[in-house]
């Protein structure tokens, strides 16, 4: 009989297999050209990834979240990117079968697991991004139909995604602001216009795009649940599982980085040894381990928190907070171990460096999270 624990192994030697085979050779160069993966995105599809978290009963594959975790990190060990093409559309997935009504659901997560429909999540505008009740995007009722207006930035699937989770106020007098949130969903189309494609100091090959509404009119049914009011809630629960997703992406690309770092150690020689026999390279590699493993525990730990249906923003905040600073530090360590050759485009540890960044500010800045996490702290002792 297979077990869970068989499936999950199956499936990360086979994500560990096509990083390996068809990722790493190609990544830096894509990387370098800023282009889009589109044969890679490909073989997601018929590695059923897009599928990864939707049910089975929708066609999915049904993974917890600390196999994804697991899965996110793989993929990320070859190119961050990647994770990416995923994320988001993951993320609009989650909203449909946690959120959404039976009608939707049967509507879209078929497509999605099949990578038909692709998604992005649309919730950061100009005016509004840690501040997410603050945001303009109105959604206005017109008989059996809302007509929604507003534009959206640093939208990660914008240009290659068809399918977008939209915030909205549906009520622009709601106290508090949140109250006034609703999602939809909605296909890209008459009334969306896609605008410019971000620059970035990393995270290349993704689009990553400025993108508006204008008088875009969508079904009521639409409305992520049917009811709305409760978008915000709704894009917490979310972001939980989309700071797990950061967190796995900081233990992969730190674990790629500490991996050439210790490999170039064992054979660069100066002083007429190794550089790893030096001491000073000896307390950054274990340093660096120490905190890798750390970071992927409590990565672990959210995850399976999620899993059981506990709450853990708590744990999703700390795990997305330690990871990604981690990530960083590591990114940087590694390229001290490499030298100046680090600091070249022969090695990608100057990708990795340029990576790193995005995950202490993506899904909720360090900032936010330190403030999620007193907030919950702070609750626990009062009670
Ligand atoms: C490459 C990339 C991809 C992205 N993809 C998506 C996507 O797919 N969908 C989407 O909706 N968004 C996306 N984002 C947006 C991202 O989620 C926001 O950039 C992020 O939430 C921060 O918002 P902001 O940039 O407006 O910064 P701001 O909110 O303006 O923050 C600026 C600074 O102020 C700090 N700050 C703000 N408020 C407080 C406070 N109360 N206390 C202490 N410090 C505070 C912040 O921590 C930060 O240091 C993406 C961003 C990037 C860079």
């Amino acid at each position: 009989m297979t077990t869970p624990h068989d499936v999950r192994e199956q499936i990360l030697a086979t994500v560990r297999r096509f990083v390996q085979r068809e990722v790493m050779p190609v990544a830096g160069e894509l990387e370098h050209r800023n282009e889009y993966p589109h044969a890679l995105v490909g073989r997601l599809r018929e590695l059923g990834l897009f599928g990864a978290t939707i049910p089975e009963a929708y066609g999915g594959l049904g993974l917890d979240c600390t196999t994804y975790a697991m899965v996110v990190e793989e993929l990320c060990r070859g190119w961050m990117s990647l994770s990416g093409v995923l994320n988001t559309h993951l993320l609009l997935a989650y909203l449909l079968y946690t959120h959404g009504t039976e009608e939707q659901r049967r509507r879209y997560l078929p497509a999605m697991a099949r990578g038909e429909h692709r998604g992005a999540l649309c919730l950061t505008e100009p005016e509004a991004g840690s501040d997410v009740q603050s945001l303009r995007t109105t959604a206005v009722r017109d008989g059996d139909w809302y007509v929604l207006n507003g534009s959206k930035t640093f939208i990660t699937n914008a240009r290659h995604g068809t399918l977008y989770a939209i915030a909205a106020k549906t009520d622009l007098h709601a106290e508090p602001p949140y109250r006034g949130i609703s999602m939809f969903v909605g296909e890209k189309g008459a009334g969306t216009r896609v605008g410019r494609d971000i620059d970035k100091l990393g995270y290349k090959g993704i689009d990553t795009c400025e993108l508006t509404f204008e008088d875009y009119r969508l079904p009521s049914t639409n409305l992520i649940g049917g009811t709305e009011g409760r978008g915000f809630s709704q894009v917490m629960s979310a972001l939980e599982v989309g700071r797990i997703n950061i967190a796995a992406r900081a233990v992969g690309v730190a674990a790629a980085a500490f991996t050439h770092a210790i490999d170039y150690a064992r054979h660069r020689r100066t002083f007429g040894k190794p550089i790893a026999e030096h001491q000073a390279i000896q307390l950054k590699l274990a340093d660096m381990a120490t905190k890798i493993e750390a970071a992927r525990l409590l990565t672990y730990q959210a995850a399976e928190r999620k899993d059981r249906g506990a709450r853990c923003d708590l744990e999703a905040g700390m795990a997305k907070l330690f990871a990604s600073e981690t990530c960083l530090e590591v990114a940087i360590e590694a390229m001290r171990v490499l030298g100046g050759y680090g600091y070249t485009t022969a090695f990608p540890i100057e990708r990795y460096y340029r990576d790193a960044p995005l995950l202490i500010i993506g899904e909720g800045t360090n900032e936010i999270q330190r403030l999620v996490i007193a907030r919950q702290l702070l609750q626990r002792c009062a009670s």
